[in-house]
Protein backbone atom coordinates (compact mmCIF):
# COMPACT_ATOMS: atom_id res chain seq x y z
CA UNK A 1 0.00 0.00 0.00
CA UNK A 2 1.77 3.43 -0.61
CA UNK A 3 1.67 6.40 1.67
CA UNK A 4 -0.80 8.33 -0.04
CA UNK A 5 -3.35 5.57 0.02
CA UNK A 6 -2.97 4.95 3.49
CA UNK A 7 -3.33 8.41 4.59
CA UNK A 8 -6.41 8.04 2.47
CA UNK A 9 -7.43 5.53 4.25
CA UNK A 10 -6.93 6.74 7.71
CA UNK A 11 -8.60 9.46 7.64
CA UNK A 12 -12.19 7.39 6.30
CA UNK A 13 -11.50 5.58 9.09
CA UNK A 14 -11.27 8.67 11.48
CA UNK A 15 -13.98 10.74 9.98
CA UNK A 16 -15.91 6.98 10.46
CA UNK A 17 -15.05 7.40 13.67
CA UNK A 18 -16.77 10.92 14.19
CA UNK A 19 -19.98 10.18 12.58
CA UNK A 20 -20.53 6.81 14.57
CA UNK A 21 -19.59 8.70 17.76
CA UNK A 22 -22.27 11.34 16.67
CA UNK A 23 -24.90 9.03 15.85
CA UNK A 24 -24.23 7.04 19.44
CA UNK A 25 -24.54 10.69 21.33
CA UNK A 26 -27.41 11.77 19.41
CA UNK A 27 -29.60 8.20 20.51
CA UNK A 28 -27.59 9.28 23.96
CA UNK A 29 -29.60 12.61 23.55
CA UNK A 30 -32.82 11.71 22.63
CA UNK A 31 -33.29 9.30 25.49
CA UNK A 32 -32.74 11.96 27.96
CA UNK A 33 -28.95 11.49 28.75
CA UNK A 34 -26.71 14.21 29.12
CA UNK A 35 -22.91 13.50 29.23
CA UNK A 36 -19.44 15.29 28.05
CA UNK A 37 -17.54 14.96 25.03
CA UNK A 38 -13.70 13.16 24.82
CA UNK A 39 -12.82 13.29 28.69
CA UNK A 40 -8.67 13.53 28.25
CA UNK A 41 -8.28 12.92 31.92
CA UNK A 42 -9.28 9.60 32.02
CA UNK A 43 -7.30 6.67 30.50
CA UNK A 44 -8.07 6.70 27.03
CA UNK A 45 -10.26 9.71 26.79
CA UNK A 46 -13.72 8.20 26.51
CA UNK A 47 -15.81 9.67 23.75
CA UNK A 48 -18.89 10.12 26.00
CA UNK A 49 -18.63 10.06 29.84
CA UNK A 50 -21.07 10.77 32.47
CA UNK A 51 -19.39 12.25 35.71
CA UNK A 52 -22.44 11.63 37.90
CA UNK A 53 -22.40 8.27 36.87
CA UNK A 54 -19.14 7.36 36.70
CA UNK A 55 -19.57 5.53 33.53
CA UNK A 56 -17.52 6.19 30.08
CA UNK A 57 -18.71 5.07 26.55
CA UNK A 58 -15.94 4.42 23.75
CA UNK A 59 -17.11 4.22 20.04
CA UNK A 60 -14.82 1.78 17.97
CA UNK A 61 -14.04 1.93 14.52
CA UNK A 62 -14.87 -2.15 13.82
CA UNK A 63 -11.32 -2.03 11.66
CA UNK A 64 -9.05 0.56 13.55
CA UNK A 65 -9.73 -1.29 17.07
CA UNK A 66 -9.48 -4.82 15.74
CA UNK A 67 -12.96 -6.18 16.59
CA UNK A 68 -12.53 -9.80 16.42
CA UNK A 69 -14.48 -12.38 14.16
CA UNK A 70 -16.29 -8.89 12.89
CA UNK A 71 -16.82 -8.52 8.97
CA UNK A 72 -15.19 -4.78 9.43
CA UNK A 73 -12.27 -5.92 11.41
CA UNK A 74 -10.80 -7.63 9.11
CA UNK A 75 -7.11 -6.46 7.88
CA UNK A 76 -6.13 -5.76 4.05
CA UNK A 77 -4.08 -8.57 2.60
CA UNK A 78 -1.76 -6.26 1.45
CA UNK A 79 0.76 -4.92 3.91
CA UNK A 80 -0.58 -7.82 6.34
CA UNK A 81 2.39 -7.45 9.15
CA UNK A 82 2.22 -3.13 9.35
CA UNK A 83 -1.82 -3.36 9.76
CA UNK A 84 -1.42 -6.50 12.38
CA UNK A 85 1.05 -4.87 14.17
CA UNK A 86 -0.87 -1.66 14.39
CA UNK A 87 -4.24 -2.78 15.22
CA UNK A 88 -2.77 -4.95 17.43
CA UNK A 89 -0.77 -2.09 19.14
CA UNK A 90 -4.61 -0.32 19.39
CA UNK A 91 -6.25 -3.24 20.75
CA UNK A 92 -3.74 -3.66 23.66
CA UNK A 93 -3.97 -0.12 24.55
CA UNK A 94 -7.81 -0.34 24.53
CA UNK A 95 -7.35 -3.23 27.10
CA UNK A 96 -4.88 -1.42 29.30
CA UNK A 97 -7.37 1.92 29.13
CA UNK A 98 -10.40 -0.27 30.01
CA UNK A 99 -8.32 -1.73 33.27
CA UNK A 100 -7.42 1.88 34.15
CA UNK A 101 -10.86 2.87 34.40
CA UNK A 102 -11.86 -0.09 36.10
CA UNK A 103 -9.30 0.63 38.96
CA UNK A 104 -10.03 4.22 39.31
CA UNK A 105 -14.00 3.17 39.88
CA UNK A 106 -15.22 3.74 36.56
CA UNK A 107 -17.44 1.59 34.68
CA UNK A 108 -16.41 1.71 31.24
CA UNK A 109 -18.49 0.14 27.58
CA UNK A 110 -17.34 -0.22 24.36
CA UNK A 111 -19.72 0.29 21.43
CA UNK A 112 -18.85 -0.89 18.43
CA UNK A 113 -19.54 0.03 14.80
CA UNK A 114 -21.13 -2.82 13.50
CA UNK A 115 -23.71 -2.40 16.94
CA UNK A 116 -25.05 0.61 15.03
CA UNK A 117 -26.66 -1.84 12.26
CA UNK A 118 -29.10 -2.66 15.10
CA UNK A 119 -30.57 0.53 16.29
CA UNK A 120 -33.07 -0.92 18.77
CA UNK A 121 -30.73 -3.81 20.33
CA UNK A 122 -27.76 -1.13 20.90
CA UNK A 123 -30.24 1.48 22.59
CA UNK A 124 -31.06 -1.59 25.15
CA UNK A 125 -27.58 -1.73 25.51
CA UNK A 126 -27.07 1.79 26.27
CA UNK A 127 -30.16 1.55 28.64
CA UNK A 128 -28.64 -1.60 30.40
CA UNK A 129 -25.35 0.05 30.99
CA UNK A 130 -26.66 3.46 32.29
CA UNK A 131 -29.13 2.31 34.36
CA UNK A 132 -26.77 -0.18 36.26
CA UNK A 133 -24.55 2.61 36.90
ZN1 LIG B 1 -17.53 -5.06 14.57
Amino acid sequence: MSAERRSWLMSRVKSKNTTLEKTVRALLFARGYRYRHHDKQLPGTPDIVFPGRMAAIFVNGCFWHGHTFCQYGKLPKSNLAFWQAKIEHNRTKDADDLHMLNEGGWKALTIWQCELKNIETLIEKLDDFLNNT
